[in-house]
């Protein structure tokens, strides 16, 4: 029977690392984190996802501000708010929820945002970053596969792993975190031929491509570690839709362990933003004390 990685107690582990954190920086005198989170428009999913994010934050002492901004909001408004909260010293971190409104060019917005508040880790400067191997602010999607895969082989070193979608918010980054852990990564996408062969051989299998219960048993090596990022709604038996992953859970029990979905990597995202939402306020309390 393969092992079922529990996301949520993962998550709710960090959640009270992270609180410690916050804790530690009030005793010491310093700021508490605080994260301004965006929203445009009353796209459903992203008003949960927003809800969400505000309320982990209390969890664990980090201060949230919301702005909700109309779906007609111009690009230039946007950018503005961003240009107020890049200099606005008790906001350490800023999330822009995506998807944006079609009037706005969601890469000159994530492009505004200054990288030391990325708490995203989309700007090109923390992506970099992690190219290089250096701590910039890591895409909390990937870092929480990282966390979940850690749980189960702490040293990943030597292993084949293979990444299935190569996104810039999940299959690139979760490709750099492998390499930079030692494993040897194959990175396929939808052009890539002979997938299942290729997923046979691999001791490690990141699947995010979105595409409902695509990796089937077959395709799974016994003892493999499998972490499935895809979250797709599906008409369940019931009439009802159910949220399943890229990964046919029930066709994997020879594995060695696998995420559910839900309650794998998804409570990891929000844990690994609160995460680097401190991380980024203490860099910048360290930097203030370096110019002053
Ligand atoms: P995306 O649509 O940007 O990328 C999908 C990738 O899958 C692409 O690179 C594409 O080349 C690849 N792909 C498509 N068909 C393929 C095939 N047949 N074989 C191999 N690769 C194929 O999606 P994304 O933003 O990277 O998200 C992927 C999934 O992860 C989605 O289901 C999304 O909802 C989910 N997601 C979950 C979380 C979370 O917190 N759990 C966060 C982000 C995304």
């Amino acid at each position: 029977m393969a092992e079922i990685i529990d996301g949520k107690k993962i998550a709710s582990q960090l959640d009270d690392r992270t609180k410690t954190q916050v804790d530690e920086m009030i005793a010491a005198g310093m700021e508490r984190p605080g994260l301004a989170v965006i929203l445009v428009g009353a796209d459903p999913a992203s008003q949960v996802y927003v809800g969400r994010k505000i309320k982990a934050c209390e969890k664990v002492g980090i201060n949230s501000s919301e702005y909700r901004l109309p779906a007609e909001t111009s690009q230039d408004e946007l950018l503005a708010l961003i240009a107020r909260l890049n200099a606005d010293p008790s906001v350490h971190g800023i999330l822009c929820q995506v998807p944006l409104p079609r009037q706005i060019d969601t890469q000159k917005v994530l492009l505004a945002i200054d990288p030391a508040k990325d708490v995203d880790g989309f700007h090109p400067v923390n992506a970099g970053l992690l190219f290089t191997g250096s701590r910039g602010l890591v895409a909390c999607t990937p870092s929480g596969v990282i966390e979940l895969l850690k749980s189960v082989v702490p040293d990943p070193t030597g292993l084949d792993a293979l990444v299935i979608g190569r996104s810039n918010i999940v299959g690139k980054p979760v490709a750099i975190l492998l390499l930079n852990e030692g494993c040897t990564v194959t990175v396929s996408h939808s052009k890539t031929r002979d997938l299942p062969e290729k997923a046979r051989r691999a001791d490690i299998i990141v699947a995010a491509s979105g595409i409902p219960e695509m990796v089937k048993g077959d395709w799974v090596k016994p003892g493999a570690v499998l972490l499935d990022v895809g979250i797709s709604r599906v008409p369940g038996a019931s009439g009802k839709d159910r949220l399943v992953g890229d990964i046919a859970f029930d066709e994997v029990q020879h594995a060695r362990a696998v995420t559910p979905v839900p309650g794998g990597v998804g409570p990891m995202t929000i844990a690994c933003l609160l995460a680097n939402t401190v991380q980024a306020a203490k860099a910048q309390a360290d930097d203030a004390a370096t110019t002053n």
